[in-house]
């Protein structure tokens, strides 16, 4: 068959290992898995409640533009309905995203190491990248404005970034956006905008009006804890939305995970809360990194990003033995490093106790 030659040189998403498989693996009684940002007090209560009592029709089409999901989402931020893209989690979006904009002569730029799904996408409908390393943690967004030519057509931003957890200041990113030519689309992957509690972010939502080539996007499946039920959303100037959307699969979100979602944004307490935990416990992970002398990534998310005394994939299978799933940075672009999310107090204080053994069994650096 003609499959597209660079499919060659290509691997498919290898997700993390599941809480089942290492619990039969190890023999196991309890296993906790920190390495895909999942929220770990759950979800809101009203979905909880919902799901007890549904009565959806499952015979029934979704509703094609997002149901009533769409209105509460302009109405929160304050936006006009057709500024929003539904997309079968963020990685749709970014495919949707892609296919609109790239292809053979095209061009997009975005950071290394980040989420990968963009280079991914990209690769996939032939462009050309050009891939900027950060620079401690951070994106290099000078070095990104150096990279534009005639042909690029996206620019990929990850807010805070994933794997580092770096935010950008807010002078960085809009001097930026200010330096990049109009027709270029600039796409703000603001997956963490709910943990971050630095007050020097950008609203970048009250950018739009000033700069209509930004997308933002954003998702349920972190903060909100609906990371099984695929959806995400992207907020950008209708005249982006629109092209946008002829891209996007006609009944891309199914009828409960929009019913889900929905009832999610009737509890934005529950996303205060996780944020405030979420803090305190990240600050612990600072603290211990310090104590430890080990190198971590200033974070603003869920996760961190921390210095292991030996390889990574070792050091991942060592914690693994002791119950906790973590991302090792050899596949994500950083070595002698782990990806771990940040979990409740308690389970840091098992992890804390696993990594002690880390460090007393394997020696220090
Ligand atoms: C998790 C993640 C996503 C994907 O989110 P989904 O909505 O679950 O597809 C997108 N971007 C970044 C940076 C992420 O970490």
């Amino acid at each position: 068959m003609k499959w597209k030659q660079v499919l060659r040189e290509m691997k498919p998403y290898k997700p993390g290992r599941s809480i089942e498989e290492v619990m039969e693996t190890y023999n196991l009684t309890e296993v906790v898995k920190l390495a895909s940002n999942e929220n770990p007090y759950g979800c809101a209560k009203s979905v909880k409640e919902f799901l007890n009592s549904s009565t959806l029709r499952f015979e029934i089409y979704p509703d094609g533009n997002g149901g009533t999901l769409r209105k509460k989402l302009s109405e929160k931020y304050g936006v006009d309905e057709e500024a929003i893209l539904f997309g079968n989690g963020s990685d749709e979006t970014i495919s949707i995203i892609s296919r609109a904009l790239l292809d053979k002569g095209s061009h997009a730029i975005m950071a290394t190491p980040t989420f990968p799904q963009y280079a991914h996408n990209a690769k996939i409908e032939g462009a050309a990248i050009s891939e900027i390393p950060l620079v401690d943690g951070q994106h290099d967004l000078p070095a990104f404005l150096e990279e534009i030519t005639d042909q690029t057509a996206v620019i990929f931003v990850c807010n805070p970034n994933n794997p580092t957890g770096n935010l950008i200041p807010k002078k960085n990113l809009i001097s930026f956006i200010e330096k990049v030519p109009e027709h270029i689309l600039i796409v703000l992957d603001e997956a963490y905008i709910e943990f971050v509690t630095e007050p020097d972010y950008v609203d970048s939502i009250s950018l739009l009006k000033r700069f209509p080539n930004i997308l933002i996007m954003r998702t349920f499946s972190k903060a909100y804890g609906l990371a099984s039920f695929r959806i995400g959303y992207a907020i950008g100037s209708p005249s982006v939305i629109e092209p946008l959307n002829k891209v996007r699969n006609p009944f891309n979100n199914n009828s409960l995970a929009i019913t889900v979602a929905e009832k999610a944004l009737e509890d934005e307490a529950f996303i205060d809360s996780c944020r405030l935990l979420n803090a305190e416990q990240r600050e612990r992970f600072k603290q211990y990194a310090a104590q430890n002398s080990l190198n971590l990534f200033d974070s603003q998310t869920n996760f961190v990003l921390i210095e292991v005394p030996i390889d990574a994939d070792e050091a991942s299978e060592f914690l693994l033995e002791k119950g906790f799933i973590v991302r090792s940075g050899n596949a994500l672009g950083t070595p002698h490093h782990v990806r771990i999310t940040i979990g409740t107090e308690e389970q840091n204080n098992r992890l804390f106790s696993a990594f002690d053994q880390l460090l007393m069994e394997k020696g220090r650096k």
